[in-house]
Order: structure tokens, then C-alpha cells, then sequence
């Protein structure tokens, strides 16, 4: 699988990470990652939805176990494509 570079999250911003750019993640869902707090802040409003569902989500699938969450996960994904947000992929143990 090719690591494609990632880029502010803000739609107005398409800084690519890289050289001077460093991005920092959204600490409360780490779905998406900004060139700074600028961006971060500018785009919580829009954020602030999929933030919290993905949160509800995590707090869902460590109550029901991962793989009754799975069909939950698929929808979250799809959700969030649909805005243009990549889903991380989970962790395989
Ligand atoms: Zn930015
Ligand atoms: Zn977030």
C-alpha cells in the first residue's frame, strides 16, 4: 500500500505535510490532522460532527466488541468519505 502524503484537513487549506509542514492530528478523534491551530480551529465547526460521531463510535465498539461494530465502522467509513475524510485504517493485531 503507497503512504500517500498527507494534507491539512481544512478544505481552504491544501498544505501537503512535508519540509516546514508539520500536521498535528485532532487529539479527540485523530481522524484528521491540521497545518496548524489555525486550521483547527477554523474547521471545528464543520469537524465538530464527525468528531463526536467517530468518538460515540469508539466508546460503541468498546462496549459491543470490535467485530459487532464492524457493520457501524463500514457506515462511519462511507460517512466519512463522503466528506472527503479518510478513515485510518484499524490496527491489525
Ligand atoms: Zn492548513
Ligand atoms: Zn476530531
Amino acid at each position: 500500500m503507497e503512504a500517500k502524503p498527507q494534507t491539512c484537513s481544512h478544505p481552504e487549506c491544501s498544505k501537503q505535510e512535508g519540509g516546514e509542514v508539520q500536521l498535528k492530528k485532532c487529539s479527540a478523534c485523530k481522524l484528521v490532522s491540521y497545518c496548524g491551530t489555525q486550521c483547527q480551529r477554523g474547521h471545528w465547526k464543520e469537524h465538530k460532527s464527525a468528531c463526536k460521531e467517530h468518538e460515540a463510535m469508539l466508546k460503541r465498539m468498546h462496549r459491543m466488541g470490535q467485530a459487532a461494530a464492524m457493520n457501524d465502522i463500514l457506515m462511519m467509513k462511507a460517512e466519512l468519505a463522503s466528506r472527503g475524510i479518510a478513515f485510518p485504517e484499524l490496527k491489525k493485531s
